[in-house]
């Protein structure tokens, strides 16, 4: 199997939504929904994906935007999310006590959750819990590569003053579900560059 990865980052937030595809089979999924979907979908379409599902790292406003969009091009396919923030997208709840609520409220939501793989089509993806930016942030694992939402970023690592975020849960979670990866693997964030785990062992100043 050969996964490609393709990038897609709206200009206001700089927040990356992914197409992960197999290049054998063509099904693919999207990683987290920026305010640009178009982006997303126009690439699906060039290479010919078939997207069988929308996989969520967390539920902040950047991640999510594009949903309603995403789910007119690719039809009524599954939106995976972790528990904790499940209601955020079914029934609207807002993440941030510090933001408004969101008129997001999407149906066929089905759960993420650590240590049971998730599947789409011939993809499979391994699901690690890395918290704290958000209670129910999670790093998605494939193949060679880790999508790490606003836990992990190339540098930094993710917010963590909001009400509901916790600076040591985040370090904990980065230090034993990320940092315990090979050195090889590449680490694909919620913003910004792409980098691999080798690289922050030595290089994050907020890891060591
Ligand atoms: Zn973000």
């Amino acid at each position: 199997m050969t996964i490609r990865v393709e990038v897609t980052a709206d200009r206001r937030f700089g927040t990356n939504s992914y197409v992960v595809e197999d290049d054998q089979t063509h099904d693919a999924v999207i990683i987290d929904s920026n305010l640009e979907p178009e982006l997303a979908v126009d690439a699906s379409r060039r290479s010919g994906a078939k997207v069988r599902a929308i996989l969520l790292t967390h539920t902040d406003l950047d991640h999510i935007a594009g949903l309603h969009d995403l789910r007119e091009a690719f039809g009524d396919v599954p939106i995976a999310v972790h528990a904790g923030e499940r209601n955020v997208i079914e029934k609207g709840e807002p993440l941030r006590r510090e933001f408004g609520p969101l008129a997001t409220q999407l149906e066929n939501v089905v759960d993420l959750v650590e240590g049971e793989p998730f599947r789409a089509g011939s993809l499979e993806f391994e699901v690690l819990h890395t918290p704290g930016h958000s209670p129910g942030g999670v790093t998605l694992k494939i193949d060679g590569f880790l999508f790490t939402g606003d836990a992990l970023f190339a540098g930094s690592v993710g917010r963590s003053d909001f009400a509901n975020s916790d600076g040591t849960t985040l370090i904990e979670g980065i230090k034993s579900r990320l940092m315990t990866q090979p050195d090889d693997m590449i680490v694909y964030s919620g913003h910004g560059p792409a980098t691999t785990i080798g690289r922050e062992k030595k290089t994050n100043p907020f890891l060591t």
